[in-house]
C-alpha cells in the first residue's frame, strides 16, 4: 500500500508548483499521455498542454512521455512536442521508467513521474524511488476496465487519509471529479 501513495495530488499539470519541483531537486519529468495530457481516446494534444510542455521546458526541466499507449501515438505526440517518448510502456513495470531516465540522462532521484492512474504511474514511480505526481484524469471517458481501477482508487486513497498517510484536503482535489 506504502508504494501506491503519492508525493503529491494535484488537479492537472496546470496546477503543479514547478518551485516545489525545484526544491525537492527534481530536473526531469516522465509524463504519461492518456487523460494526462490527451483526453484519452482523442487523437491530438489540445494547445493549452502543448503550451505547459514548452513553459516547463523554458523553467529548465527534462521532459519525457512515458505511455501504455501505441508507439506509434506517443511518437507522434512527442514529435510534435519536441521531446522523447518511450510507448507501448506496460506501466507498472519499471522498464519504460527506466528507458525515460536513460533518454534524459537523469537519475531516479532527479525525476518526477506525472500521471493519473494509481496503479501505472504512481506503483510504477514509486517502486524505483522516483517522485510521483498523481493527477484528475482529463476525461471520464474511458475504458470499463479503467472506471473499475477508479473505484477502487478512491477507496484507497480514502484508506490512506486514515492512516494517516495523505491529507484528507488533497484526496479531495482528487475525489471531486470521479
Ligand atoms: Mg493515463
Amino acid at each position: 500500500m506504502k508504494k501506491l501513495v503519492p508525493d503529491l495530488i494535484c488537479e492537472s499539470v496546470f496546477t503543479i508548483d514547478l518551485k516545489r519541483l525545484k526544491q525537492e531537486n527534481i530536473r526531469g519529468l516522465l509524463v504519461d499521455i492518456d487523460n494526462t495530457l490527451v483526453p484519452w481516446g482523442k487523437p491530438e494534444i489540445e494547445e493549452a498542454f502543448v503550451a505547459w510542455v514548452r513553459r516547463v521546458k523554458e523553467e529548465g526541466f527534462k521532459i519525457c512521455l512515458v505511455s501504455n499507449a501505441k508507439k506509434e501515438r506517443a511518437q507522434n505526440i512527442a514529435t510534435l512536442l519536441g521531446i522523447p517518448a518511450v510507448g507501448l510502456a506496460l506501466k507498472p513495470l519499471g522498464r519504460s521508467f527506466r528507458r525515460g531516465m536513460n533518454l534524459l540522462g537523469l537519475a531516479a532521484h532527479e525525476v518526477a513521474v506525472i500521471g493519473d492512474q494509481l496503479f501505472t504511474d504512481v506503483l510504477g514511480g514509486n517502486r524505483l524511488g522516483i517522485w510521483t505526481i498523481l493527477i484528475n484524469p482529463i476525461s471520464k471517458n474511458e475504458l470499463d476496465s479503467t472506471k473499475f481501477m477508479r473505484r477502487l482508487e478512491a477507496k484507497i486513497l480514502q484508506k490512506m487519509v486514515k492512516r494517516g498517510q495523505l491529507k484528507a484536503e488533497h484526496v479531495k482535489i482528487r475525489q471531486g471529479r470521479d
